[in-house]
């Protein structure tokens, strides 16, 4: 794949960038290796957790310009883009204020004698990561290990190459030492020989299935860890009580936020059948309320997809989806007053299991609506999926709620709110959502050493 940066509002090229060869990658890999063997990684975290203080200044500081740099990229609306700086600058905080605290030494009480474990860093991490969130994929990965001393190498997605070069040069502004963090414009061939590699000790990919299974299999067969974010078809389940006008609203932005492209957007939607009609009127009405158009304009409230193959994908799915039976209540068609990637915000109803989009997941504006008489048939409609990744619930009983939420097969489950996220909390998910979490003390432990000492 070329990296190219095309903006999906016009589809207008805006320019292309050169890869690295094969002689770049190795020089890269070599410095980035050298600097894990330095004092840099294995001193003193003090100065690479000054860095993450200052990339989180220099973020702040430059906010407006970095925001148009995303939605002129993939298409995600101004104010969500400024939205996405924010949480950025809010990870590199985090991990600089309590690295130290996650990574100190931990005592183990033990009959052998006084025993502790300590953690270090492993080595270089190869991240492959995607386009929908463009810099906050990459700071999940980049704020804990650069705390821990592990190096980074990232093959971002290639029609983000702008964010990515960008991200680069932000980590050099905020004084990281060269090879702390690379961005590369690589193959997924180099990326199978980076992995292949002695100095790279682990892996850590967001996306989709089919990359994820590729690429953890690889690291694998050189038995090197990996952690895996993958897709989700996570439920928003409205219990008969709920507060109605609250969850349609907050289901619709929840469906709609970044145009319908995150891996935790509430994608199938369970309703109890007391609230179904009044739900799916409320929620209709939010959609139809919808303003598409340029999503650097702040009256714009529906972006485009991140690529013309992305609405291609969409649009196909939804078709497809109708031919097997489900019923359009909403939308369903691409925008096509507009040379941009627009998809309609689209209502799908009566998705039968045998439909191949009862298991599929929409990467857009496309909310499947399911009806529930209780509430184990809505458990049972919530774990009959592929994918276990967030999940929400609406209810004004919170002991029903509580008692829900531990029988939902996913790694997070949100109460009264849509699934979100905040660096001081795990993210992760179970099934084909992939393994490992990102963020929170358990992120930084994902790629560190944590070695036992036992003094006899
Ligand atoms: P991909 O999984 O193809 O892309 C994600 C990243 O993986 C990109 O950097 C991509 O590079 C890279 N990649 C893909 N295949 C390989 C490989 N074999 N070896 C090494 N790197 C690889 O996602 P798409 O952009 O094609 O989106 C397709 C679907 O993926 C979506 O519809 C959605 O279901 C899911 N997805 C999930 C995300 C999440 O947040 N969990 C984010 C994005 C997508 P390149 O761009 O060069 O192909």
């Amino acid at each position: 794949m070329p990296y190219q940066t095309i903006n999906p509002f016009n589809n207008q090229l805006i320019k292309e960038y050169q890869t690295h060869n094969d002689e770049q990658v190795e020089q890269a890999l070599a410095t980035a290796h050298q600097l894990y063997k330095s004092d840099w990684a294995q001193g003193d975290m003090q100065p690479r957790l000054q860095v993450l203080h200052k990339l989180a200044e220099v973020m702040t500081s430059r906010s407006e310009e970095l925001a148009k740099g995303i939605t002129v990229e993939m298409g995600k609306l101004i104010e969500q883009s400024r939205a996405e700086i924010k949480i950025c600058a809010a990870i590199a905080s985090y991990y600089a204020d309590n690295a130290a605290e996650f990574l100190k030494p931990v005592p183990y009480p033990s009959s052998l004698g006084e025993a502790w474990v300590e953690h270090h860093p492993i080595g270089v991490i190869m991240a492959v990561e995607p386009w929908n969130f463009p810099y906050y994929q990459l700071m999940r990965v980049l704020a804990p290990n650069l705390a821990a001393g592990n190096s980074v190498m990232v093959k971002h997605a290639s029609i983000v190459p702008h964010c990515a070069e960008t991200f680069e040069k932000l980590l050099s502004e905020a004084g990281a030492p060269k090879g702390a963090y690379t961005n590369l414009f690589i193959s997924q061939d180099q990326v199978a020989t980076l992995i292949d590699d002695d100095r790279v000790q682990g892996v850590a990919l967001t996306g989709s299935e089919k990359a994820g299974a590729v690429v953890a299999a690889r690291a694998a067969g050189k038995l090197k860890k990996s952690t895996l974010e993958l897709g989700g078809n996570d439920i928003f389940a409205v219990l008969d009580d709920a507060d109605i006008d609250h969850a349609a609203k907050v289901g619709a932005q929840a469906r709609i936020a970044n145009a319908g492209q995150v891996c935790t957007a509430a994608k199938r939607f369970i309703i109890h059948q007391k609230v179904a009609d009044e739900f799916l009127k409320k929620f209709t009405q939010h959609f139809s309320e919808l303003k598409t158009g340029d999503p650097l304009d702040s009256k714009t409230t529906l972006g485009p997809l991140s690529s013309a193959q992305a609405l291609k994908t969409l649009s196909k799915q939804v078709s497809e989806a109708v031919k097997q039976g489900a019923k359009l209540h909403y939308g369903g068609a691409a925008v096509t007053n507009n040379p941009g990637n627009f998809f309609e915000a689209t209502i799908l109803t009566g998705i039968t299991r045998d439909n191949p989009a009862y298991f599929a997941e929409f990467f857009g504006p496309v909310a499947q609506i399911y009806v529930v008489e209780n509430d184990e048939q809505l458990v049972e409609l919530a774990n009959d999926s592929h994918y276990g990744l967030g999940g929400a619930l609406f209810t004004r009983d919170l002991a029903r709620a509580r008692r829900l939420a531990s029988k939902i097969e996913t790694g997070m489950v949100y109460v009264n709110s849509a699934t979100d996220t905040a660096p001081e909390l795990p993210f992760g998910g179970v099934k084909r959502s992939g393994f490992g979490r990102e963020l929170s003390d358990l992120g930084i432990k994902e790629f560190v050493n944590q070695k036992l000492v036992v003094l006899a």
